[in-house]
């Protein structure tokens, strides 16, 4: 499909057979209201632990690995915890870590313009918010985007069989709920809730709690910096994200790990990146520096770093 058609096409969402499975995991949950299916136990307090742990700590592979890892490159890390850092992410049920990172860099490239995958300027709040990926526009894995990462085939194979880290999360979660649900792991009567609460509930939030990035953060919130775009830095949208609703710093400064700039900004993807950082899983952790903390616009940046530069000489 040809750069101009995809243009035109923006805007309307469209649905592939492979982007309904995004409407069939927002309904799986109601079926623990099927009488019978969890085995009289219902809905446990275990279920809901889990719902809210997996969305936390997926949130955190959406935010640290896919953006802030793959798409960013803000940190380092060695080959092998690279490879589980990917499969993590892919458990959120978001496609590959190739075709997200590389999505999420034309985004930055072309921020709000019309080439822009998900601009909610230009082509609305459905659009950018599911409709982009949910449509035939944007199905393949840009390689050429991510060529950086693509040159690791067990990344081209996990990016390919995508689906299989989100299955494996799924079974593990119907025997842990068979465990702990009815105190054997085969009786899978009582990990039928947890499959549905703890993993596609809050699969299903987590979906939306990251497409709040694509389409909100472009509209709600002030922008403290001259990005160009529309990007905003907005409080409730960096605490049900884990720190990515500070996204016009992002824009700004997309190299630093931190988009919580200030100490006020909270930006718990970054604390948790620095913990790993200690125990000498990821290394290199980007801050911000002082010059683009303290700026308004890149003109200002590089007047503020001559001046620091000339200071130190002095
Ligand atoms: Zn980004
Ligand atoms: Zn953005």
């Amino acid at each position: 499909m040809s750069e101009s058609v995809k243009i035109e096409n923006r805007g309307k969402v469209k649905i592939t057979p492979s982007g309904s499975i995004f409407f069939i995991i927002h309904l799986l949950p109601l079926l623990v209201f099927v009488p019978g299916l969890t085995g009289g136990a219902g809905v446990t307090v275990f279920d809901w632990g889990i719902c809210i742990f997996l969305y936390f700590l997926r949130m955190y592979f959406v935010t640290g690995i896919y953006h802030r890892y793959f798409s960013h490159r803000t940190y380092k890390t060695s080959r092998w915890f690279q490879f589980v850092l990917a499969f993590c992410a892919q458990t959120t049920i978001q496609k590959g870590v190739l075709w997200w990172a590389a999505h999420h860099r034309i985004h930055h490239k072309t921020s709000d313009t019309p080439a822009d995958p998900h601009s909610m300027k230009l082509y609305g709040f459905w659009y950018s918010h599911i409709g982009w990926f949910l449509g035939p526009d944007y199905n393949e894995t840009h390689f050429e985007g991510i060529k950086d990462y693509a040159k690791f085939p067990e990344l081209i194979w996990l990016n390919k069989w995508h689906w299989v880290p989100p299955l494996l999360l799924g079974v593990f979660m119907l025997f842990l709920g068979a465990k702990v649900n009815g105190g054997d792991w085969f009786a899978f009567s009582a990990g039928w809730s947890t499959l549905l609460i703890g993993f596609f509930l809050s699969t299903a939030f987590l979906f939306h709690g990251t497409y709040t990035i694509n389409s909100l953060t472009h509209y709600f919130g002030k922008a403290r910096y001259e990005t160009g775009d529309e990007s905003k830095n907005n409080l409730i949208l960096a605490l049900i994200t884990m720190g990515e609703g500070w996204h016009n710093n992002h824009h700004y400064y997309p190299s630093s790990t931190r988009q919580g700039f200030f100490w006020w900004e909270i930006d718990p993807t970054f604390y948790i990146t620095k913990m790993l950082a200690f125990v000498g899983l990821v290394w290199d952790v980007q801050e911000v520096p002082h010059h683009i903390k303290h700026s308004k616009n890149i003109k200002e940046a590089m007047e503020l770093r001559r001046i620091a530069i000339e200071k130190k000489a002095a």
